[in-house]
């Protein structure tokens, strides 16, 4: 059993998001930046400036013919790449869990994408079509004298189908993976550790080193979670000195009471911080006492 290696697998989850979106989502990414410099371009070919207003009906009407005719040429098979990125998630997570069983006895399920999942991914596309239908409606609006600023909302809808999109590649990859480690850890009739990323949030970190035998809800636990799971049974609890997950938990604690989460308010993480003093901890008295410090001052140290 080695757990030692959780950063190097969380390294490899992000390698295979990033060469995801590099192949997924740059696409659009370009395409949609490329189309905010035509519809600034040409409407300085078509008006003179964009501080003039569109005050030629025929010219009006090719310009938004030509935004459109670009919207329409935006990349679309999302879904199916996705679909495909799952299936190298689904590889990477059994890979990972192979060597950490280090048993070659155990029986390895084969993983296939469930159905709510497919179906799920098969709305991505519909998801990037509906924003980018949405930027065309707002250059249909555009009527006689209509200003450049009236297709702030265009560029808005049409970069929403990028963040969209990127957003559910994180999902998607980071649930495959994690769908996959469970799968086959359960076929070897093992359980789970829940492993916080760094910086995990302070809803993530409630959960870390946490065990279960038939696998968490999630992660990810929330957009752009990436937190991980890894095998995990009673079994490999030493005789003496904390067990993995009590290590786990320990660290996400210490955190706690430091302060540090990636994300959360100020607030919310003294509260928790409060909480977990409250709630009675065995980290050193000197780790409790700043974050009793921070408590009372409103703020912790080094933030
Ligand atoms: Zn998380």
């Amino acid at each position: 059993m080695i757990h030692e290696d959780q950063s190097r697998y969380q390294r490899q989850n992000q390698q295979l998001e990033d060469q995801t979106k590099a192949d997924v989502v740059k696409p659009l990414k370009d395409h949609v930046a490329q189309f905010g410099r035509l519809a600034h371009q040409e409407w300085v070919n078509a008006f003179g400036s964009t501080d003039a207003k569109a005050d030629d009906a025929l010219k009006l009407a090719s310009y938004k013919a030509t935004l459109k005719g670009h919207l329409a040429a935006a990349p679309s098979s999302q879904s199916a790449d996705i679909a495909r990125a799952v299936e190298k998630g689904h590889a990477l997570g059994t890979q990972q869990t192979i060597e950490q069983i280090d048993d070659p006895s155990r029986r390895v399920v084969q993983i296939t994408t469930p159905n709510r999942t497919a179906k799920q991914i098969s709305k991505v596309n519909d998801n990037v079509s509906s924003a980018l239908d949405d930027a065309g409606s707002y250059i249909d609006l555009l009527g006689d004298d209509a200003e450049f600023e009236e297709l702030t909302p265009a560029f808005a809808s049409a970069s929403s189908a990028v963040t969209s999109l990127d957003r559910s590649v994180t999902w998607f990859v980071n649930q495959a993976i994690s769908y996959a480690v469970t799968k086959v850890s359960n076929g070897a009739g093992l359980g789970q550790v829940f492993i916080g990323e760094r910086d995990a949030c302070l809803d993530c970190n409630s959960n870390v080193g946490k065990t279960s035998d038939k696998g968490f809800d999630g992660p990810p636990v929330h957009p752009n979670c990436r937190c991980s799971v890894a095998p995990w049974s009673e079994d490999w609890t030493p005789d003496e000195g904390p067990s993995y997950p009590e290590a786990l938990e320990r660290e996400a604690n210490r955190s706690v009471l430091k302060g540090w989460s990636g994300s959360d308010s100020n607030t919310a993480r003294l509260a928790a911080a409060d909480r977990l003093l409250e709630a009675g901890t065995k980290l050193p008295a000197s780790v409790q006492q700043s974050a009793r410090r921070a408590i009372k001052t409103g703020a912790f140290a080094g933030t």
